[in-house]
């Protein structure tokens, strides 16, 4: 009987220990949540050690296309900040609130962050003929791909955490500059790598890599989906097939969500390379992890190109 009221004070203290180390070290952090890997990546290099950031899209899950489950409101139910792309991208996550029962995230809370206010929104229906889609109604929303809106995205990441935690904005701002000074030497380099490669044309499973391009000097030929969001027919690809025959289209892009196979016939048909771009998302945590899968996409896009 002694012996198991010991026991039972020895769980019990361990578990109030466990318990009161495990909200101190929460308490002491603004829980931030992110809809997907590249804006984890920068709400990292933002939020440096005052922050700690989870995700809701899977690393190899299409951010357009998220099945929404009770573990994704679970995540968001103590989250002082949500960080979401926007540009209708990743919609499914206003479900997710709504079943989190948090306040402070809602669209009238102070924790919402939208990280698209103030980009140069490209492929705006309306204003272009081309390229839109099913999944595209409000421009192309894939702009955390190019590294050049890195400023604008990261201004809104330290407006919307300096509102939830004003005190620590002097922190998140010189975060920030840090970042933006690597990132810029960085960048010096990835477009001095791609200065040779000017006007090289690039099929893409999914049209998400245009900000990307336009910032590098490189141009879609054409996407491997009909239309954003909309599968092959099999006239689209006989046409597309000739067109990159007869531009010697050199590379084809593909992710860990894009249908591979059917991309690996038609760069093998076309003698195009695959570039696997996005391989790295969701592989490193901390400051740097959006130079490194950057890194990784430049280097991978150069050497099919090459
Ligand atoms: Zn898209």
């Amino acid at each position: 009987m002694r012996q198991r009221r010991i026991a039972m004070c020895l769980f019990a203290s361990l578990y109030v220990f466990g318990f009161f180390a495990g909200t101190a070290e929460a308490g002491s952090k603004l829980q931030v949540v992110a809809t997907i890997s590249d804006l984890k990546a920068l709400a990292e290099a933002v939020g440096g050690d005052a922050v700690e950031v989870a995700v809701l899209a899977r690393a190899n899950q299409n951010p357009h296309d998220l099945e929404v489950r009770p573990s994704l409101m679970i995540k968001l139910r103590h989250a002082d900040a949500l960080i979401i792309n926007g540009l209708e991208l990743d919609d499914w996550a206003n479900v997710a609130v709504q079943g989190s029962n948090n306040p402070a995230i809602t669209p009238s809370g102070i924790g919402l962050i939208d990280a698209s206010r103030g980009i140069p929104v490209l492929e705006v229906p309306g204003r272009v003929d081309r390229s839109m889609g099913d999944v595209h109604p409000a421009g192309n929303p894939h702009y955390t791909l190019d590294p050049g809106m890195a400023p604008i995205i990261t201004q809104n990441i330290v407006d919307g955490l300096a509102r939830v935690a004003p005190e620590q904005r002097a922190v998140f701002e010189r975060n920030r500059r840090e970042f933006l000074t690597k990132l810029e030497t960085t960048m010096a380099r990835w477009a001095k790598s791609f200065e040779p490669l000017r006007g090289a044309k690039v099929v893409v499973y999914h049209a998400d890599w245009v900000y990307f391009f336009t910032r590098f000097g490189l141009r879609q030929a054409g996407t491997i989906e009909e239309r954003p969001g909309i599968p092959a027919s099999p006239g689209h690809l006989v046409r597309l097939l000739h067109q990159m025959k007869e531009e010697q289209v050199k590379a084809v892009v593909v992710e860990p969500w894009s249908d591979r196979e059917l991309a690996a016939r038609i760069a093998k048909e076309a003698s195009a390379n695959l570039a696997l771009l996005n391989a790295k998302l969701g592989t490193v945590n901390g400051p740097d992890a959006y130079l490194v899968t950057t890194e990784a996409n430049v280097t991978a896009l150069i050497q099919a190109l090459r």
